[in-house]
């Protein structure tokens, strides 16, 4: 069975949980950096979730906790990470409206608009038509089912990055080899499409890694 972490600072942790429970997988807490190796250096987790809450709030924590350097480390070596509102604007190389002294991990090449659905899409839920490949979990008929709530804009893609859902012209979700990073919150509508995805990739990784 694969462990899926979920960063459990501070947001919406206990949704993504049953998300990935709901699948069959098993979802544990990362809190601290022991959380995603273990003491001989072996990764306890085959995929991470980072949710959504507060950036600036999220990326204070993670510092105070030691974790951001390690968190980084993980993503940079492969392993299948999901993204969502504050979590993708974790993920992002660049923050066009940081908070003062607000850091992003920078390992999904996009610039980010952090409050770029204000209040009068505040709790905005749409479908979301599929623009990325076809695949074994969703194809092009598909349709994601999307909450936002002070959501953050993909406002800048690098030429690695794949769009794979846009609201309106506003691009809200992308993929960068093992990093999947959305505006929005799936898991507060009961769609798991982006969970299988994850676990989809995080079934690859443990063929390809052991
Ligand atoms: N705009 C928020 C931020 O800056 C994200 C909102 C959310 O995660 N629902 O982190």
């Amino acid at each position: 069975t694969p462990v899926v972490g979920v960063l459990a600072l501070q947001g919406g942790v206990i949704e993504h949980m049953r998300a990935v429970e709901s699948l069959g997988a098993r979802a544990v807490k990362v809190r601290a950096a022991e959380d995603l190796v273990d003491a001989a250096g072996h990764p306890r987790i085959n995929a991470l979730i980072l949710p959504g809450g507060e950036s600036s709030t999220v990326d204070r924590l993670c510092r105070t906790f030691g974790l951001f350097e390690p968190l980084r480390d993980a993503i940079r070596g492969g392993l299948p990470t999901l993204g969502t509102c504050a979590g993708l604007i974790m993920l992002s190389s660049r923050i066009q409206d940081p908070a003062p002294g607000q850091r992003s991990l920078g390992v999904l090449d996009v610039t980010v608009n952090r409050n770029a659905f204000g209040s009068q899409v505040a709790s905005a839920e749409v479908d979301l038509p599929w623009l990325g490949p076809a695949n074994d979990v969703v194809g092009p008929d598909d349709h994601l089912r999307a909450a936002f709530i002070r959501a953050p804009e993909v406002t800048r893609a690098g030429q690695d990055v794949e769009v794979l859902a846009k609201h309106g012209d506003a691009v809200v979700a992308v993929r960068q080899g093992n990093v999947l990073g959305i505006s929005f919150h799936p898991e507060l509508m009961g769609d798991t499409t982006l969970h299988r995805l994850l676990l989809d990739d995080a079934a690859r990784h443990l063929t390809q890694h052991g």
